[in-house]
């Protein structure tokens, strides 16, 4: 990691930027779909942010903000606008009571930020090791894994606003997070380019409840699990279901997760059961509601792991990650996405909705299908 880089209030001055045209996008992303970028340009300040998002103004044109790629699918025409890669990086470390904050630029690589909080012993990252992407990709979706989300850490999000045509501070609670969601993917996407985060930590036990990391580490003692043994159990339990990226793995030319956890009511859980002929999984929310494995909807809708439809396919080591076998479309994706939400909801009555970001698919059919409740 390099050293922190000042974000300066530089909405109206700033460096000229130069973009580069008809950049692909494919080899940017995890899936490895789509086509060019028609405008591209890497921003390494908040200062080229403001630039960036002037220049598009000046050229009337759209603006999509990449991070690490890892929660896209892109339109095989590519995007007919600017891409802006956040490549801010640096990393501040320092001490407030008892807490410490990371405050981390948005271009830096999300799980070097994990394993240099482990590495001092600080509790509240642990389990979201091995998760691809960007340090400013994270509070998007208010990424989440083996029982912990970033907004449990999140404390401050420096953002350009583009809105208002500035630099400014949101703090966690003015982030909207909700389950897989924030408002930097609800009411006000596309408005916030975020900068850095700092995440508060404290040095403690780690967190174990959910149930693979439970079961791992049965028969020991709570306290005497350390942080660095959950960081290698976490990274144990994705690798087997193709949940880190490995260039050799096929299986893990993904988006991750493509659907949703289904959030229900209890009568609803229950009709459920009903449909399936056996009981449903499902995990309380602490609300009343119950959350189900959407991964367990999809198996049982008829789409077993390994299962193909031309180039695209369901990993073979998890249900709920779409692949690209070599080669594929985004519209050979869309289509086996676009089959398994209507299997799943014809047999079970329920929506799927998909977690990646869909990216120059203007009123395209099957995105307004996939993203509708
Ligand atoms: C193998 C694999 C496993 C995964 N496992 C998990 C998991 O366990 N839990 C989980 O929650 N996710 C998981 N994901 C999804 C993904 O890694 C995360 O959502 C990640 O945080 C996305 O970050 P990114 O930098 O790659 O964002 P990108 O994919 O580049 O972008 C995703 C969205 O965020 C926006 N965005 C990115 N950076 C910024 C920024 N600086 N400012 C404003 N908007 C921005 C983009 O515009 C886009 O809308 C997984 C993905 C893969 C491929």
């Amino acid at each position: 990691m390099r050293e922190w880089q000042r974000v300066q209030n530089g909405a109206h001055s700033g460096p000229a930027i130069q973009p580069q045209a008809g950049v692909p996008l494919a080899p940017l992303t995890t899936l490895g779909v789509g086509g060019p970028a028609r405008w591209f340009v890497r921003a390494t300040t908040a200062d080229a942010v403001a630039a960036a998002d002037r220049w598009a103004r000046d050229e009337s044109l759209p603006m999509f903000v990449l991070g690490g790629g890892s929660n896209l699918v892109i339109a095989d025409a590519g995007f007919d606008g600017l891409v802006v890669q956040i490549a801010i990086g640096g990393i501040e470390i320092g001490q407030q009571g008892a807490e410490t904050v990371f405050h981390v630029g948005a271009g830096e690589l999300w799980d070097d930020v994990v394993a240099a909080a482990v590495a001092r012993g600080l509790a509240g990252l642990e389990c979201l090791s091995g998760i691809p992407g960007s340090v400013g990709g994270t509070p998007v979706q208010n990424v989440g894994a083996y029982g912990q989300e970033v907004s449990d850490t999140i404390r401050e999000v420096t953002v350009f606003d583009r809105a208002a045509v500035r630099v400014t501070t949101l703090s966690g609670d003015e982030c909207g997070f909700a389950y897989r969601t924030s408002r930097f993917k609800g009411n006000d996407a596309g408005r916030f380019v975020i900068c850095d985060v700092r995440f508060a930590l404290r040095s403690g036990p780690p967190t174990v409840t959910y149930p693979d990391l439970v079961a791992m580490f049965a028969g020991r003692s709570p306290g005497s699990v350390t942080l660095h043994e959950v960081r290698e159990a976490v990274l144990a339990i994705r690798r087997r279901k193709g949940m880190v990226v490995d260039e050799s793995d096929p299986d893990t030319r993904s988006v991750g997760s493509f659907f949703m956890n289904p959030i229900v009511t209890a009568e609803v859980h229950a009709r459920l059961a009903a449909a399936a002929g056996s009981a449903a999984p499902g995990f309380p929310t602490g609300d009343g509601r119950v959350k189900i494995p959407a991964a367990w909807l999809i198996e049982r809708a008829g789409f077993a792991r390994g299962h193909r439809r031309g180039r695209a396919g369901v990993s073979s080591k998890h249900p709920l990650a779409l692949v690209n076998l070599g080669g594929a479309t985004s519209r050979d994706v869309l289509a086996l996405a676009v089959e398994i939400k209507r299997r799943v909801s014809d047999r079970f009555g329920m929506a799927l909705r998909p977690e990646p970001a869909f990216v120059g698919f203007d009123h395209d059919p099957d995105v307004a299908y996939l993203t509708e409740a």
